[in-house]
């Protein structure tokens, strides 16, 4: 295990205080397309578009895909440049819905609805630049 990574596991493994994995308010802009924002107990503020949130889906299948291709969440699937571009339309899920008190699920539009996405899962990867600049590489290291 490299230091980088060591560092990654002591970061996963620190606990987060309460308040700050419970939400105050979710707000999934459906209509707007938009994604997903939430309002922590901490007083924090998170969001997501759907697109990141779709490649950070948390399943079993797509998390081992990730690993396979060395991406972080979020960070979409290289494109295939052999390939005629084909339009591909943004990741929008069809609905979401809460699961128990601790997750939220969505049935995405390209029939995926496997991934739970848990409240502290989602704290953990805020995208705000507060969050993207603690947990961003070491500085030298290619994003
Ligand atoms: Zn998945």
């Amino acid at each position: 295990m490299t230091p980088e990574e060591q560092a990654r596991e002591a970061e996963e493994n620190r606990s987060l205080p309460r308040a700050a994995v419970t939400p105050a308010k979710v707000r999934v802009l459906l209509t707007e397309g938009k994604g997903l924002e939430i309002d922590w107990q901490d007083g924090h503020r998170s969001a997501w578009t759907f697109a990141w949130l779709r490649d950070a889906c948390p399943c079993a299948t797509c998390v081992d895909e990730r690993l396979q291709q060395g991406r972080k969440p979020g960070q979409p699937k290289p494109k295939a440049a052999e390939l005629l571009p084909m339009y591909k339309p943004p990741a929008k899920p069809a609905s979401a819905h809460p699961v128990g008190r601790y997750a939220l699920q969505f049935n995405w539009l390209d029939g995926h609805s496997s991934g739970i996405y848990s409240w502290e899962y989602l704290r953990r990867n805020c995208s705000c630049p507060e969050c993207a600049f603690h947990s961003s590489p070491a500085p030298g290291t290619p994003n």
